[in-house]
């Protein structure tokens, strides 16, 4: 089964291109289309903020690329936290049982045992 990337979902970060910024999202649009828009705060005009609102919306085949790099990014990521997973600790001995050796009974002042097995 082929996963599916969501619409407004992150995929990826980009530096802006406007401003420098480096941790610019990167997400799906309804069109399934992916794009970027900074709204990162670059400065003051006229004593109002000035933003970057750089966008950018990549090509239908751009944007089938970056999805399939992420998705198989994603399956990568998946399959090492699966492996991290099986890496647990040995068992004990205490949740064995195997190893688990009575103590030495004390034989002392019983006769009929030495009778035995003497
Ligand atoms: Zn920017």
């Amino acid at each position: 089964m082929v996963k599916l990337v969501e619409i407004g979902q992150q995929i990826g970060e980009v530096t802006c291109p406007g401003c420098g910024r480096p941790d610019l999202p990167v997400k799906v649009n309804r069109g399934g289309n992916v794009y970027y828009f900074c709204a990162a705060i670059i400065g003051e005009r006229n004593g109002k903020k000035e933003k970057c609102f750089t966008r950018h919306t990549f090509g239908r085949s751009a944007s089938e690329r970056i999805k399939a790099e992420y998705l198989e990014q994603e399956a990568i990521n998946a399959r090492d936290q699966v492996h991290e997973e099986k890496q647990q600790p040995p068992a004990t001995t205490e949740t064995t049982g195997d190893t688990h050796v009575e103590p030495p009974k004390p034989r002392a002042g019983n006769p009929i045992l030495d009778w035995i097995t003497g």
